[in-house]
């Protein structure tokens, strides 16, 4: 659908019935997965808050594949699936370009949203009233960007290289920051300026913490909530993320990262009641999932094994190089799994014909120890057929959607974890509606991490059409007053 429409689209729905919100609350956690909403050994004020005041939705899952950061985040901020927003990985293969491109890569701005498509709820937020303020921060620049959108007036993330919070030329860099990351390294929080953070430091809860105390410079300077119009405040916390994918789930480490981010959200929580005079409305939910890790106890329940990246990347190419010996060349010309792109002009050469060649390259490498299936982008059938539909894209996506088998751990280094697949240890997220115009409880129908953006803009007062897939979570919404 054109921009354009979309906001016209926007304009037409739109009603001041619920103008009384003052501050809508978008949280992000990159990689949590339901159950730890759910841990009875939490003090009250952040996820037990949460649950006794919220709509839970205990059912909620990603449609799309890969499930992992840019793309959850930006089923999310849009309420659309890939083949929609565009954005189908982290990374993808230009195969104009022959190299791999960054989903936040930007031409004009080293970083941005020129890939992203179509507007974001905040960018249609900001359409429908000029008024209103957006802002958005994450440990990570694709969480901020994907969250803020276009037409943001605040977005920060993380630059690990200079170890502060930075922003990127598309956007305002805020008056305030600099004095703000000066006060960062006089706390001692995170390393000087010109060092690398190592990643062993930014998996642990001081990588949200920094974010935390973000959050409540901006609130303060920028005066969130106490704007001419309704504002929104976009946060996604990257730290557990971090954590999984270095330490592993059942751990220490993440027990003791669950815990420090369950005080940050009581704190957000009462920042954002407080900032907003009471008028606020938030929503919760996650950009993936993770597998539980072989040493992890339930990990070895599941009898979850773990594969070697650089192994499984080298078996998938000697596979069709024995098919079809091609000496100078390689026949995976970008190993993204689930995309993969086929070198397609060798197999023109060899006078193969393309959908000839790419099901027979299918069905040869699904052979290989850990793959799951293997099926060709943009055809239909199969068990995933519904999430190849909504994540294609066709000039980005790879020629070859390649699915892990199920209890497969692709990657990262041991213990640490990973995820990516459509299996619901990666797909499963929590999403929660709290605040003003909620009605709460425990809502078991099934759910998608799309209908959070349709829902919060009802909860703002103003219509944001749900896309393919998704729908207004009606149950969630109190019975206008
Ligand atoms: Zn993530």
């Amino acid at each position: 659908m054109p921009v354009s429409f979309l906001f016209s689209a926007v304009l037409l729905f739109g009603s001041s019935a619920s103008a009384a919100v003052r501050l809508g609350v978008v949280v992000v956690v990159d990689q949590m997965r339901p159950e730890y909403l759910d841990r009875s050994d939490l003090p009250d004020g952040g996820f037990r808050r949460l649950r006794r005041e919220g709509a839970v939705f205990t059912r909620a899952r990603h449609l799309h594949i890969p499930t992992e950061t840019a793309p959850g985040h930006a089923a999310i901020s849009t309420g659309r699936t890939p083949a929609v927003h565009g954005i189908v990985a982290n990374d993808w293969y230009d195969r104009v370009a022959g190299s791999e491109t960054y989903c936040m890569a930007d031409a004009a701005y080293g970083l941005g949203p020129e890939h992203l498509r179509g507007p974001t709820l905040a960018d249609a937020l900001k359409a429908f009233d000029p008024k209103s303020r957006v802002f958005a921060v994450s440990g990570k620049d694709r969480g901020a960007i994907i969250l803020g959108g276009r037409r943001a007036d605040v977005v920060l993330w993380f630059d690990r290289f200079n170890g502060e919070f930075t922003t990127s030329s598309y956007y305002k860099r805020p008056a305030w920051l600099a004095a703000f990351n000066a006060g960062l390294k006089k706390k001692g929080l995170l390393p000087v300026k010109g060092k690398r953070v190592p990643k062993e430091l930014i998996a642990s809860p001081v990588y949200d913490q920094a974010l935390d105390l973000l959050v409540a410079e901006l609130v303060k300077r920028e005066r969130v909530g106490r704007g001419a119009g309704t504002d929104l405040l976009l946060v996604s916390y990257s730290g557990t993320d971090l954590v999984g994918h270095t330490h592993g789930l059942e751990v220490p480490e993440m027990d003791a990262q669950l815990k420090s981010l369950d005080a940050l959200t009581g704190r957000l929580l009462r920042l954002v009641d407080k900032a907003s005079g009471g008028s606020v409305a938030l929503a919760l939910s996650s950009d993936h999932g993770a597998i539980p890790s072989p040493e992890d106890a339930s990990g070895k329940a599941l009898g979850v094994r773990r594969v070697d990246w650089q192994k499984f990347g080298a078996e998938l190419e000697q596979v069709l190089q024995k098919k079809w010996p091609l000496p100078d060349g390689r026949w995976i010309l970008s190993n993204q799994t689930p995309h993969l792109y086929l070198n397609l002009d060798a197999a023109g050469k060899l006078g193969l014909e393309r959908r000839d060649f790419l099901g027979q390259a299918a069905k040869a490498l699904a052979a290989v120890d850990g793959a799951g299936g293997v099926y060709v982008a943009g055809e239909k059938g199969g068990p995933f057929a519904e999430a190849f539909r909504l994540s294609y894209d066709p000039g980005r996506s790879g020629d070859l959607f390649l699915i892990m088998a199920e209890n497969v751990l692709l990657g990262d280094a041991p213990p640490g974890t990973s995820h990516g697949t459509p299996w619901d240890y990666d797909a499963r997220v929590p999403l929660v509606f709290w605040g003003r115009g909620v009605a709460g409880g425990v809502y078991d129908a099934p759910a998608a991490t799309v209908d959070l953006a349709p829902t919060v803009g009802r909860l703002l007062g103003f219509g944001y059409p749900p896309g393919d897939g998704a729908a207004v979570r009606a149950e969630a919404l109190a019975a206008p007053r």
